[in-house]
């Protein structure tokens, strides 16, 4: 356990660097972690630290009923990640970031549509809004969890900035990084004209296609 535990630590703090690298964040922006399922675990950044200061045991471990158990104290959105886990069983990680372009459409609570075949990575043909609600709190919490549904991987948080969910962190990662691309074509797309958004069957051809895309 203690050499899984150690790995998804050192995953979590390579993501956070990533994240800084890609610009997906600055300063303690965004928060990442990996649900340890047959230990009833998630191992989570901590609140407040700067992700090229981080040191591995410095990455927080809380338990399914949000008891802190190890490393620093947790990033401030654990109930979100916590009610993520519990609400979709299916997925072991959740990067949360405030990355410039979909957080600009988040603040206009205006989704992304399907400008671009990538919506689709999400599991989803448009990344809608979620409600407005204070920075770690349940409230925010439970809003988000029920507005993401059974289905989408991604949704912009009204305010605020974007969750991605995925299978490992690698997939959540990559879900955040292409949504945020798609957002920032979106954007620039807009100062120049109107998009055309692609149609509900085109949608569907590329979320199947999808399901077979890359290596397995
Ligand atoms: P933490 O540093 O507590 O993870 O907070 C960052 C954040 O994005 C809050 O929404
Ligand atoms: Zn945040």
């Amino acid at each position: 356990m203690e050499k899984v535990l150690n790995e998804q630590r050192q995953l979590l703090l390579n993501y956070g660097q990533k994240m800084l690298d890609d610009g997906l964040t600055t300063g303690t922006g965004g928060n990442l972690s990996i649900a340890l399922r047959t230990e009833n675990k998630i191992a989570i950044t901590p609140s407040g630290i700067d992700y090229d200061k981080l040191k591995i045991d410095d990455i927080s471990l809380i338990d399914f009923n949000g008891l802190h158990l190890e490393g620093e104290k947790p990033s401030s959105e654990w109930h979100l990640h916590l009610a993520l886990y519990k609400m979709r069983p299916e997925i072991n990680a959740v990067v949360h970031t405030h990355s410039r372009f979909a957080t600009t459409l988040a603040l206009l609570n205006e989704p992304l549509p399907a400008c671009h075949y990538l919506i689709a990575v999400a599991g989803c043909k448009k990344i809608r809004v979620s409600p407005y609600a204070t920075f770690g709190t349940e409230e925010l919490a439970k809003k988000t969890v029920a507005a993401l549904g059974d289905i989408d991987r991604c949704i912009l948080m009204a305010n605020h900035g974007l969750i991605a969910i995925g299978d490992n962190l690698a997939q959540a990662y990559d879900i955040a990084l292409y949504i945020e691309e798609v957002a920032e074509l979106y954007h620039r797309a807009k100062t120049i004209g109107e998009p055309i958004i692609l149609s509900d069957i085109e949608m569907d051809k590329a979320l199947l296609r999808f399901q077979s895309y890359g290596r397995k």
